[in-house]
């Protein structure tokens, strides 16, 4: 499954250009195409992992880091005090790049329920 072909390990490979805002050896995050919100960066693990349910007890401190750092890139943005984070997990809650990824949305009024 690592070695997986996706857009987002393209953009990881910088095949596809992409604003990238955050890079460390296990993940990479960088600005949606397609932003609703000021703030709105996907953060990607390096390993491919298709969607949060495929994951095992063997990704748990990956899992971690990957929280920690949408922490930490939230405060970088100058969001650290209202973000939201989102898993889209499968096609019916809205999945379309099937490789983990992240949203971290901020910078304006984000209502509840998200719809
Ligand atoms: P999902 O719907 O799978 O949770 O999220 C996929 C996200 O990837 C969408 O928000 C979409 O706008 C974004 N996206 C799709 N293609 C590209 C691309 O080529 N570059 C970037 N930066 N984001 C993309």
């Amino acid at each position: 499954m690592d070695n997986q072909e996706t857009l987002f390990t393209k953009i990881i490979n910088r095949e596809v250009p992409a604003k990238i805002i955050y890079e460390d050896d296990l993940c990479i995050a960088f600005r949606d195409i397609n932003p609703q919100a000021p703030l709105h960066a996907l953060l990607v693990p390096k390993q491919v992992l298709p969607k949060l349910s495929d994951s095992s007890q063997q990704e748990q401190s990956l899992l971690g880091h990957l929280m920690l750092t949408t922490a930490l890139i939230a405060e970088q943005q100058g969001y650290a005090d209202a973000f939201r984070v989102v898993v889209n997990n499968g096609e019916d809650a809205g999945q379309t790049v099937f490789h983990l990824h992240i949203h971290i949305i901020a910078g304006r009024e984000l209502s509840w329920p998200p719809g």
